[in-house]
């Protein structure tokens, strides 16, 4: 049952080990287990772990039925399918089982192990949790089916299995566990379960102040959120109902509702020894949302293995070997010759621009300045903003002699505001292609999707409404490839832009028309110019951009960080 470790990893702490809970990880390109950014950070987090040997085991719900496929209409309109997957194929089911109350139910959870395996041979099990068994209801077998799916009441029900199932499982394994990692608030439940432990099945309103510090010992929280309306809610009603009154009123009395709700990142706030938000930036706004709180930034990171693509890992490895077992080598990679990165490039470019035919029948090409943007259909990602003067567009595309843009984005089936945001993108672009302004968008932005678009466009745009982008890592994959991003400085790109040596800032406007004044200035004056009469100056700037960003925007740099100042402070 114990994973086993590996020879080389014999000299880490072994007293216990951090479990990690998250809502969504993207475990492997075959399991829809994921949605987006935050699982894809679960999973390079989980990856990074393993690689570097850290004693952790990981949670999250087993999601049979997937996030959803996402299909376009010629005009853009999104429909969506399920993703039904086989568990088996992937996965070892474990025998043991372990019951949480919803609505005054009990219902049976069981686990899926799946072991991710580091590169000698750590492994770091990820317990998939499922309530698909006989012993429940139809509703609570379905329970762990959709990510994200459903309406708020699902929700909570999904974040018992989660935070409390997950607890109790990880208990029934029999793991020695020291630290419990909230990764986002979806998993803050588990705090009720480790304090109803530690009241060995005592009644909650019984809890001192001292029971609750013996939890809070156990547990640190990273908030991916930085706006109010973006965290986790539930109404005072739906506690009671769900999760039953003596819970809601342990809540209550431990200060968990704010406005009236149940809000999870404060419940993971108050019962967490250290908490934590995922750039710089986003720890200041995260402070100013919670003033009670001291909150730390971890810059989030990418696993350098997963997101490089074949031809420039193999030029890595070919002239810095090193960067697969130490990823501070990378910094190294200042002294690449600059030929070897822009052949490595133009294989990936051609690799993506082979999928775009085939996906499409559009065929690009490869010597056109070519731009991209995938992410979530959110409305503060502002997809539009491009467009926001077409005429200046084509006018850039002109003096470019060519410029393509590659869009792709999936919207959650319940944003209407995001699919109507699609439609504008494809009609938009439908409209502005032809002559040397050429627009496609993609259909199913997944894994594979995102690690060919971000090694193999020339430059990666990110446009969100300042202070929505809590980190972002899309551009950190593209860094790794040794493609500059040109964005707005939120999140991540705060402290990864370098002007005009790993990418450029669009400049804070008042409004969108000023943004976007910015954004077609530095591509007409910055990136235009150097792309189409400098090739040598954009290689030695695409090289800088995997050197600077590539050995710093990583996961193996933000775990040993996670390591050091949240799992064990001082050791
Ligand atoms: C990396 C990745 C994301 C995160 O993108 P950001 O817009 O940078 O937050 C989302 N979806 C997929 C499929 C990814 O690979």
């Amino acid at each position: 049952m114990q994973p086993s470790t590996a020879h080389s990893c014999k000299n880490l702490p072994s007293a216990g080990q951090v479990a990690y809970f998250s809502m969504e990880i993207a475990i492997e390109p075959a399991m829809p287990t994921y949605s987006g950014g935050l699982g894809v950070l679960a999973g390079d987090t989980l990856r990074s772990a393993a690689d570097l040997c850290v004693p952790m085991a990981a949670f999250t719900l087993l999601h049979r039925k997937g996030y959803f496929e996402q299909h376009l209409s010629p005009e853009g309109v999104q429909s969506e399918t399920v993703q039904p997957w086989n568990p088996a194929d992937f996965c070892t089911e474990e025998p043991e089982r372990v019951t949480v109350q919803i609505e005054g139910r009990v219902v049976v959870v069981r686990a899926w192990r799946y072991d991710l395996k580091g590169r000698s041979g750590h492994i770091v099990p990820i317990y998939l949790l499922d309530t698909d068994l006989a012993e429940n209801s139809g509703w609570d077998r379905g329970l762990t089916d959709h990510l994200y799916g459903g309406d708020t009441n699902y929700r909570l029900q999904q974040e018992i299995v989660l935070g409390m199932g997950g607890v109790r499982m990880a208990h029934a394994l029999g793991l020695r566990v020291n630290v419990y990692h909230m990764n986002e608030g979806h998993a803050a439940l588990l705090t009720l379960a480790l304090l109803e432990s530690q009241l060995g099945g005592g009644p909650l309103n019984g809890a001192t102040a001292d029971d609750i510090e013996q939890v809070r010992k156990k547990c640190v929280f990273t908030t991916h959120t930085p706006v109010p309306a973006g965290h986790d809610r539930f109404s005072t009603e739906q506690s009671i109902r769900i999760l039953g009154s003596d819970r809601t009123a342990q809540l209550e009395k431990a200060d968990c509702f704010r406005e009236g709700l149940l809000n999870m990142t404060l419940l993971a706030l108050r019962f967490s020894r250290y908490a934590n938000g995922v750039a710089l930036q986003h720890g200041k706004v995260s402070r100013a949302m919670f003033p009670e709180f001291a909150i730390d930034s971890i810059t989030n990171g990418v696993h350098a293995p997963t997101w490089i693509a074949e031809p420039v890992a193999q030029m890595l490895d070919e002239h810095l070997p090193a960067w697969r077992h130490d990823i501070l080598y990378l910094r190294n990679a200042i002294d690449l010759p600059e030929a070897a990165l822009q052949a490595a490039h133009a294989s990936a470019k051609e690799h993506l621009l082979a999928v775009v035919e085939s996906r499409t029948g559009q065929a690009l090409d490869p010597t056109v300045l070519t731009l991209g943007f995938a992410r979530r259909a959110a409305t503060y990602k502002r997809a539009m903003l491009l467009f926001h003067d077409p005429d200046r567009l084509q006018e850039i595309a002109a003096k470019a002699g060519g410029l393509q843009i590659l869009y792709a984005g999936k919207a959650h089936p319940q944003d209407g505001p995001g699919k109507a945001l699609i439609q504008q993108v494809v009609e938009e672009g439908m409209k502005l292609s032809g002559g040397k302004l050429r627009i496609v968008y993609l259909e199913n932005y997944a894994w594979d999707l995102g690690a060919l678009l971000t090694s193999g466009v020339d430059v990666w745009v990110n446009t969100p409404r300042r202070p929505y982008e809590a980190s972002g890592t899309s551009g950190m994959k593209a860094a790794m490839n040794g493609v500059p991003s040109l964005s707005i400085l939120d999140g991540w790109w705060i402290e990864g832009c370098i002007e005009g040596v790993t990418g450029w800032a669009i400049e804070d406007g008042a409004d969108d028309a000023a943004e976007a004044q910015s954004l077609y200035a530095k591509l007409e004056a910055a990136v235009v110019p150097l792309y189409r009469d400098a090739p040598e100056q954009w290689a030695r700037l695409m090289k800088t951009t995997l050197a600077l960003n590539g050995s710093h925007f990583n996961t193996d740099r933000m775990a040993g960080q996670y390591v050091r100042n949240a799992y064990y402070p001082g050791r």
